[in-house]
């Protein structure tokens, strides 16, 4: 059974990169009718925070990258580390070192000094004497001296590390609390990951991870190390850049398919296709197509993305992620249309459901003024006698045939009586019944605001012009 894990440090807030990475994992589980697991990795107790861990879950969920396994937090494993801990020193793998940081220091200066590169030089790996006094000692895993590791990545291709390039490693600090390294490699094997996929910021870790797995005669996963998303300016993607956590993505109005789809792209290729479905991305999936190259995120694109799957979604999906934005914006959605309706009404014109929230308040919430521009412009004395007019067929029609076609035939009346092109009659009637310049076509935005709503805001027009002729 094939089995990925998204792992993230709850240190921060989920942003773009980890999500691109979680995405990544999620996808080749579900292509391979795997599993997919979320491990929390808080094992750092300075820096961990809940409010972290709450934006990863909230994060993910909004996301739908749901998971068949965890949350697992690393700080429940404790007794477990400490356990292969222990089994490495039995088995001879690790040593205590009790070499001082002043000691280490000293050492590293030394090292920079000749010209070399500063790395522990393993001079308690063999120690077999009386330890120091007042040192509380580290463990070091024993790093193989001869032979190499070679790490065949799904999307780097081979990669050859030398071990002497590799120096001994503290798995356990002085407090007996184990290392970043440790841990992943006890909850990859225990979890039976199968493949690791991650940020290629971990690819240094991947040989010292091989060969404790190897002490251990634990399986070795297969690794994918995916290349970092840069801001446009060439940098790694960061707070800089403005929006790099998934929920401020929420916020700004994105469908959540439509911010993976375009991660999915960020460094990944089926083709010249940009836009896919959730089943559609599963379906072309595979890590052998996922660039080997840092790739630029662009947020025209992100929109122009976001657009197309605000074309596509059906009714019910839009209005169900739209209706967060209505109700933040003072809208009692029971006073109104269906929100379907007026979301497959508005769909055309909005890059995100914040605009498409803006342009859809008129439909809920009365207003007592006209938009200053737009009633300057239209609702003109001369506009009053066709108002009038509309007002009039309006109330003739009957509920029943609150529809956009008599609607239609209305408004088309009103303009042939009074000999008037519809821009004439349209545009006014358009600044009346939504208080501003813009909106859909009038007939089927008028059926959707309703006949009583159309007929007070006709008059609430009318007082207007009438006023403004006596001023
Ligand atoms: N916890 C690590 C991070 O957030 C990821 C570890 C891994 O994927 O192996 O960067």
């Amino acid at each position: 059974m094939i089995r990925t894990r998204f792992a993230p440090s709850p240190t921060g807030y989920l942003h773009i990169g980890g999500v691109r990475t979680a995405l990544f994992s999620w996808l080749f589980a579900r292509k391979m009718g795997g599993e997919f697991i979320l491990r929390i990795e808080d094992t750092d107790l300075e820096r961990s925070t809940q409010e972290s861990v709450n934006a990863i879950l909230e994060g993910m969920a909004w996301l739908g990258l749901d998971y068949d396994k965890g949350p697992f937090y690393q700080t429940h494993h404790f007794d477990r580390y400490k356990e292969v801990i222990q089994q490495l020193l039995d088995q001879g793998d690790a040593y205590y070192c009790y070499a001082s940081s002043e000691e280490l220091d000293a050492m590293r200066e030394q090292q920079r000094a000749n010209g070399e590169k500063p790395r522990y030089d393993g001079r308690y790996r063999d120690f077999k004497g009386t330890p120091p006094e007042g040192i509380k000692p580290v463990i070091r895993f024993k790093n193989p001296l001869d032979g190499e590791v070679v790490i065949d990545d799904l999307v780097k291709g081979q990669v050859t590390i030398r071990n002497t390039e590799i120096d001994d490693l503290v798995i356990a600090r002085s407090d007996g609390t184990p290392t970043y390294n440790l841990t992943v490699v006890v909850d990859d094997w225990d979890m039976g990951i199968t493949h690791v996929i991650r940020g290629d910021d971990h690819l240094n870790n991947t040989p010292r991870q091989i060969n404790i797995l190897k002490a251990l005669g634990a399986p070795i996963p297969k690794y994918s190390h995916i290349p970092m998303v840069l801001g446009t300016d060439g940098a790694r993607l960061s707070k800089r850049h403005g929006a790099v956590s998934v929920l401020q993505y929420k916020e700004e109005g994105f469908l959540p398919e439509a911010l993976l789809n375009y991660l999915v792209r960020l460094g990944w290729a089926h083709g010249d296709q940009e836009i896919f479905t959730m089943d559609q991305m599963v379906e072309a999936f595979s890590l052998e197509a996922v660039n080997n190259a840092p790739s630029t995120f662009n947020d025209e694109k992100c929109e122009w993305v976001s657009q197309q799957h605000i074309q596509a979604a059906t009714p019910e999906h839009l209005a169900r992620h739209l209706s967060l934005f209505m109700t933040e914006r003072g809208c009692d959605l029971s006073q109104g249309p269906a929100l379907e309706l007026v979301a497959d009404l508005l769909r055309d014109r909005a890059k995100t459901l914040i605009e498409m929230a803006d342009s859809a308040l008129y439909f809920y919430k009365d207003f007592t003024e006209f938009e200053a521009n737009a009633a300057k412009k239209h609702l003109r004395p001369v506009a009053g006698e066709p108002l009038a007019l509309v007002l009039k067929k309006f109330n003739e029609l009957e509920l029943e045939d609150w529809k956009a076609e008599p609607i239609h035939q209305a408004i088309q009346a009103a303009a042939d009586e009074l000999e008037l092109g519809m821009g004439k009659v349209g545009m006014p009637l358009r600044v009346a019944i939504t208080g501003g310049g813009q909106s859909p076509s009038i007939d089927a935005t008028a059926e959707l605001i309703g006949k009583d709503r159309c007929l007070t805001r006709l008059q609430m027009a009318l007082d207007f012009i009438a006023a403004r002729t006596e001023g």
